[in-house]
């Protein structure tokens, strides 16, 4: 049998279905090779992924006809998104949650909030924040909705995470200003939005993409519960080489398989403080010599980031098991 190897992107998942993008712009309908479910069926280890293949990896395929392929390679990712998955009915022990891959190679996540309606939500922000950092992912932070502002709340926040190291683009997309920043940040890269429900990712990327049609906040997750693997999304090329990833079913995400001790390094501005605590097991919550509450007292760490973290630690390992 002649065989024909090409080298393509997964863009879309439907149900055993890998939608592939080889570098021709052309795409292709695959399964995966058999030997990929025994690989998951034969790890020890308890914090399972849940996805052998996910949006954004990069495959090789055995080309069966001029639509159809077999995966028979998955490249090594450079990072990935990922959650707790919800709760397979039946399948699994009590408490044991497994880890769904989002996505994959993701340059840029553009995590969306807003000043009002709703209100703007540090904590969902930070724990999206830990995600990503724990993932390798590079952040950026868009603030939309300023024309409610009245009051310039925005500010204090985009000064917040300014100092911290963070791009933050301040916007409004019903009156498209700022848009143009962000969209000139999209080029050339892999790019995915995150943000709770109604803080307006659908109208900025219409309002960027008027074509495309996106609508990002459309399916329920409730209505796929149980059924991990219909909830994806799709890798769409906006522009040439320019990527945006689209998530329609998945709205919540926490961390995934952090450790206590862990945490405190995705809190990027603890970093240069993590060192000088007394105690290397330090959670930077009530031991002595600790130089991360130091830093807070020093008003150096922001209070509010610091109660993220600490709302954090309670809930991160509550799901983990070992
Ligand atoms: P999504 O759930 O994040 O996709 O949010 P949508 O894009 O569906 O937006 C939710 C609501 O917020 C819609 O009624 C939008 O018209 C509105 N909206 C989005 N962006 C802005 C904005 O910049 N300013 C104002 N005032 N409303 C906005
Ligand atoms: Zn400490």
């Amino acid at each position: 049998m002649l065989e024909s190897i090409i080298r393509g992107r997964i863009v879309k998942i439907e149900s055993k279905d890998y939608y592939v993008l080889c570098e021709k712009n052309h795409v292709y309908r695959c399964s995966l090779r058999g030997k990929f479910k025994n690989v998951l069926r034969h790890k020890k280890d308890k914090l399972l992924t849940l996805d052998i293949a996910s949006i954004g990896d990069w495959v090789d395929f055995n080309k069966i006809s001029t639509e159809v392929g077999v995966i028979e390679e998955i490249e090594e990712r450079k990072n990935y998104l990922s959650r707790k998955a919800l709760k397979a009915r039946g399948s699994l022990k009590r408490g044991e949650r497994l880890e769904q891959i989002i996505a994959s190679n993701i340059d840029n996540l553009f995590i969306v909030t807003s000043v009002k309606l709703p209100n703007f939500n540090n904590r969902f922000l930070d724990r999206v924040i830990v995600s990503a950092e724990s993932s390798k992912i590079n952040v950026n932070i868009v603030i939309n909705k300023i024309d409610l502002d009245e009051r310039n709340i925005y500010k204090e926040w985009e000064q917040l995470y300014t100092d911290i190291g963070y791009n933050v683009f301040i916007i409004s997309a019903v009156n498209g200003k700022g848009l143009d920043k962000v969209k000139d940040s999209l080029k050339n890269k892999v790019n995915i939005f995150w943000g709770q429900s109604g803080v307006g990712k659908s109208t900025i990327l219409n309002s960027m993409f008027p074509n495309l049609e996106f609508d990002v906040g459309e399916i329920s997750e409730f209505s796929q519960k149980g059924m991990h693997t219909t909830v994806t999304g799709e890798m769409r090329e906006v522009e040439k080489n320019t990527f945006i990833i689209d998530t329609p079913g998945i709205r919540g995400i926490d961390p995934y398989g952090i450790k206590e001790e862990d945490l405190g390094h995705y809190f990027i501005e603890f970093i240069p403080y993590l060192y000088d605590c007394k105690f290397n097991t330090c959670t930077h919550t009530h031991e002595p010599g600790c130089a991360v509450v130091n830093a807070v007292e020093d008003c150096k760490i922001s209070i509010e980031r610091y109660e993220s973290y600490l709302s954090l630690l309670e809930t991160i390992e509550d799901d983990m098991i070992y």
